[in-house]
């Protein structure tokens, strides 16, 4: 069992209140480098959801002034810095990716505080139009949209909240907030400091941990939560929106992605090897900025595939708490044996195997390592090109053409991270133009960042996180002629 003095209480906070189960109900969290339980979280459901909905909605009228909430997020922001490496062990602990990738993931978590308490005065005043229409001065005010219910993955247990509690808070909103089940102890742990060290009125924030469906539907189908903010699979973004047309909710939906990677034929290709390291490898291939799917042009395919290889070779797999381990492993079985069968999928279709260990020796119930894998030979029709891998796979796809990388890079549904490699910045950005990413690295694969809008075209979502964008998100925008 895990122990940790910012794991006083592993139950949900509801209206100011440590509580657990109604049913008494609880769900282990499993450490995925080992298996073993590392601690019994309740498992909530309806009724628990409506409780926090209520708490939420009550302390909605007096939320406190900007310069009240600004204080809460500068002192989270330097609560989460002080605390980054307790923190980050037990994100270690509860994800599997290494402890000081955990550390630094706290680090972009308490970005996002600095950046809205910083940005939140000028992103909320309201604007005064500079034409006088129909003998009106026009004002459009910013308003706190109401009671936010939050959603979020496994992937980045704090940096995901991160980028919607620091807005929603900044806007005014209280919020009610559904962890994932695999990673909610970096949640409760993130909740214990803010409990500590905040004077924050009850009800301004919420936790509830359980069962997705019937939390989820309580938020849904309330009518006190004008707002949802969603991180996640497709499939469940996609429900979402079927469940928000009773009461009209807005949503906020960061959905899956397929990312292309493409690397032309003046690309500086050490660079862009070890810019396909750091973004494949990151969290053992499970984000959702990954690159998925590698287009490299005819001309360098070989001697970029050797170099990626030759560092592929170097990593090193294992408990992220063990020092110089690279990769941890995947989150559970199921994407254990997705990535298995990607790679399966693939050498069946034709695909070779350049690095890695044939699936025939590997087995989810040994363990959940996935050694990283580098294919090349690799075609469209192969899964791991149609869907995500979430998982530390390399699909190499040779290309001849800009107009052949344009085509196959946009051949899905999918519209979240892109990336592009080579020196002609002219002949790149016409490429990126052409693009339907929301996001798209120009000789760089890094993620999003604080003060940048960053989202998914198609079914990649809807609405935007960071950035004054992602404040936007949380407040309604009210029309005030005035012709007085
Ligand atoms: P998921 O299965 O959709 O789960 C995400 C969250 O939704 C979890 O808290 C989950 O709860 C909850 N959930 C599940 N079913 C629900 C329902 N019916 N109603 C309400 N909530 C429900 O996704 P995941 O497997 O955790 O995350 C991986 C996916 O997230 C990938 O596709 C990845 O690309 C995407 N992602 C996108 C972004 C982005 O910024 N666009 C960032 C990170 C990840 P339980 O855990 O209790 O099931």
């Amino acid at each position: 069992m895990i122990e940790s003095y910012l794991l006083k209480n592993i139950s949900g906070y509801i209206d100011g209140q440590w509580v657990d189960a109604d049913s008494g109900r609880t769900v282990e969290v499993l450490n995925p480098a080992n298996g073993k339980t590392l601690a019994e979280i309740p498992y909530m459901a309806a009724d628990e959801t409506a409780r926090a909905i209520a708490a939420a909605k009550a302390a909605l009228p007096s939320m406190p002034d900007v310069a009240t909430r600004r204080e809460w997020l500068e002192d989270t922001r330097d609560a989460l810095i002080a605390e980054k490496e307790e923190i980050g062990r037990i994100l270690c602990l509860e994800h599997g990716k290494p402890w000081k990738e955990a550390q630094g993931e706290v680090e972009y978590a308490a970005s996002f505080f600095d950046y809205f308490a910083k940005s939140m005065e000028d992103g909320l005043a309201p604007e005064e139009l500079a034409d006088k229409v129909k003998d009106c001065t026009w004002t459009v005010y910013k308003r706190a949209i109401g009671v936010a219910g939050l959603i979020t993955p496994w992937n980045f247990p704090i940096g995901m909240i991160a980028k919607k509690i620091a807005p929603a808070i900044a806007a005014g909103c209280p919020v009610v907030i559904k962890p994932a089940t695999e990673t909610p102890l970096t949640m409760i742990a993130m909740f214990q400091i803010m409990h500590d060290r905040l004077d924050l009125p009850k009800g301004v924030i919420n936790l509830v941990m359980g069962s997705s469906k019937e939390i989820g539907g309580e938020l849904m189908s309330s009518p006190d939560v004008p707002m949802i903010s969603f991180t996640g699979s497709t499939g469940v973004g996609q429900l979402l929106i079927e469940q928000s047309r009773q009461h009209v909710k807005k949503l906020g939906l960061e959905l899956g992605g397929n990312a292309p990677f493409i690397v032309l034929d003046d690309a500086d290709l050490d660079s862009a090897a070890d810019n396909l390291i750091a973004n494949k490898f990151r969290g053992c291939g499970q984000t959702c900025v990954c690159a998925n799917r590698i287009f490299v042009h005819s001309n360098v395919y070989k001697e970029f595939t050797d170099k990626v290889v030759e560092k592929v070779k170097a990593l090193k797999v294992g408990d992220g708490m063990d020092e110089d381990v690279d990769i941890g492993p995947l989150v559970n079985a199921a994407g254990f044996d997705k990535v298995h069968d990607h790679v399966k999928d693939a050498l069946s279709k034709g695909a070779t195997l350049v690095a890695g260990k044939h699936p025939d020796e590997l087995d989810s119930d040994k363990n959940l390592f996935y050694p990283p894998t580098v294919i090349t030979d690799v075609t469209h029709d192969m899964l791991c090109c149609q869907e995500e891998t979430f998982g530390p796979l390399i699909p190499m796809i040779a290309f001849d053409t800009d107009e052949q990388a344009v085509q196959q890079g946009n051949d899905t549904e999918f519209g979240l991270a892109s990336y592009v490699f080579g020196k002609d910045a002219k002949r790149a950005h016409k490429i990126i133009a052409q693009l339907h990413f929301g996001h798209c690295g120009y000789n760089t694969a890094t993620g999003p960042a604080a003060h940048a809008p960053f989202g998914g075209m198609l079914h990649s979502g809807i609405g935007r996180e960071g950035g004054h964008d992602g404040l936007l998100e949380y407040v309604e925008l009210q029309t005030v002629p005035d012709g007085s």
